[in-house]
């Protein structure tokens, strides 16, 4: 694939970038394994520490112009550019004051003498990282290692090499050494040479399920820990008690932000059949009330999608679901007469399991609805999933939703709020939504070696 900036507004080719043969790959990786040797990653934390509060401040003061770069390549809305990027930032900030905290040793209790399990960094990490939160993305997975003193390569999504570039560039002005952070503008196969490679220790991956599949089975061919956060399904379920005007506003923010290209996005819509026609009617009219527009334009509402590709999947996902028996209320079809890659906010109902919608993660702004008659058929419904992602659910009753929100099978579940993220809270899902945490304390504990050591008492 080529590295190229294509405003997804105008679909104007901005850039193509000069793609990394296999010297400067070898380069990358001989820089990053000497400086995981180095003191810079095995001496004091606090030298890292410094580079991640410095980041932190220098992404603070740049909000508008960085903001401005992600929705120009990829199409998000620029308040939600604004607020990944000030996130990002956030992320950086929480690591420079928690991880040290993290990262101390534990004392265990033992006949065998004093024993302590500390955390050490291994080695490279070879990340690979989706689009469509071009900023955050590579924050969740820089900030703890850096932290922790792993050096990180990553191949960025080659529809977002400006972000790419950017990111790296400012990690450099943080004043991170050479091999700390390492863009590079690679080929599927060599994203899997380097895998192979024995100074590589872990493997983090953010992306759809086919991919995942190919990286994880190529880190587990040489023995090496990986991560995946991968697709979801999510519901967002409103139960009969809920404040449904409430619901119906927070439901078309959760399907519609980043053009409903949001791995956490609510996708399934999981309605108790007493509110299910005031939902649908108040959900339908939010969407109805969407502007299409320029990203950079405040007043719009939905912007257009990453991609020409991403369209056309899209539509041709809608196009099987209506073939198989779903009727479309609101919506349906891409935009035509633009030349932008939107597609119009859409609702779907009547999918029935047999209809191939009812697995699929719809990467846009298409809600699925369904109607449930209790709590039980709910959770039957929300568990008959191949992702386990996140979750929402909306009820006064708050006993009622600790119980459901201990039987749904997600990494993540909120009640009477949007899925969400924030660095203090650990991210990441189960079933076919993939392995390990990022953010936390959690999520820093995925590369480190938790080294025992015992002290005996006779010597
Ligand atoms: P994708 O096609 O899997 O791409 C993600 C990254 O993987 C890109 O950098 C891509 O590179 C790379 N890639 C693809 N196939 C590869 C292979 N065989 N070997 C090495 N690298 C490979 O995913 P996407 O469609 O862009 O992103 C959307 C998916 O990501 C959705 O399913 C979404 O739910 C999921 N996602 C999950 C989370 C989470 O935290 N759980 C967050 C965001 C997104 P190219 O760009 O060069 O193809």
């Amino acid at each position: 694939m080529p590295y190229q900036t294509i405003n997804p507004f105008n679909n104007k080719l901005i850039k193509e970038y000069q793609t990394h043969n296999d010297r400067h790959v070898e380069q990358a990786l001989e820089t990053a394994h000497q400086l995981y040797k180095s003191d810079w990653a095995q001496g004091d934390i606090k030298q890292r520490l410094n580079v991640l509060h410095k980041l932190s401040d220098i992404i603070s003061s740049r909000v508008e112009e960085l903001a401005k770069g992600i929705s120009i390549e990829m199409g998000k809305l620029i308040e939600q550019s604004r607020a990944e990027v000030q996130l990002t930032a956030d992320i950086a900030k929480y690591y420079a004051e928690n991880a040290e905290e993290f990262l101390k040793p534990v004392s265990y209790k033992s006949n065998l003498g004093e024993a302590w399990v500390e955390h050490s960094p291994i080695g490279v990490i070879m990340a690979v990282e989706p689009w469509n939160f071009p900023f955050y993305q590579l924050i969740r997975v820089l900030a703890p290692n850096l932290a922790s003193g792993n050096s990180v390569l990553v191949k960025h999504a080659s529809i977002v090499p400006h972000s790419a570039e950017t990111f790296e560039k400012l990690i450099t002005e943080a004043g991170a050494p050479k091999g700390a952070y390492t863009n590079l503008f690679i080929s599927q196969d060599q994203v899997s040479a380097i895998i192979d490679d024995d100074r590589v220790q872990g493997v983090a991956l953010t992306g759809s399920e086919k991919a995942g599949a190919v990286v994880a089975s190529r880190a587990a061919g040489k023995l090496k820990k990986s991560t995946l956060e991968l697709g979801g399904n999510d519901i967002f379920a409103v139960l009969e008690d809920a404040d449904i005007d409430h619901a119906a506003k927070v439901g078309a923010q959760a399907r519609v932000a980043n053009a409903g290209q949001v791995c956490t996005a609510a996708k399934r819509f999981i309605i108790h059949e007493k509110v299910a026609d005031e939902f649908l009617k108040k959900f339908t009219q939010h969407f109805k009330e969407l502007k299409i527009g320029d990203p950079l334009d405040e007043k719009t509402t939905l912007g257009p999608l990453s991609s020409a590709d991403a369209v056309n999947t899209l539509t041709k996902q809608v196009k099987e679901a209506v073939k198989h028996g779903a009727k479309v209320l609101v919506g349906g079809e891409p935009v035509s007469n633009n030349p932008g890659n939107f597609f119009e906010a859409t609702v779907l109902t009547g999918i029935t399991r047999d209809n191939p919608a009812y697995f699929e993660e719809f990467f846009g702004p298409v809600a699925q609805v369904y109607v449930v008659k209790n709590d039980e058929e709910l959770v039957k419904l929300a568990n008959d999933s191949h992702y386990g992602l996140g979750g929402a659910l909306f009820t006064r009753d708050l006993t009622r939703a600790r119980k459901l929100a201990s039987k749904i099978e997600t990494g993540m579940i909120y009640v009477n709020s949007l899925t969400n993220t924030a660095p203090e809270l650990p991210f990441g899902g189960v079933k076919r939504s993939g392995f390990g945490r990022e953010l936390s304390d959690l999520g820093i504990k995925e590369f480190v070696n938790q080294k025992l050591v015992v002290l005996a008492e006779k010597s």
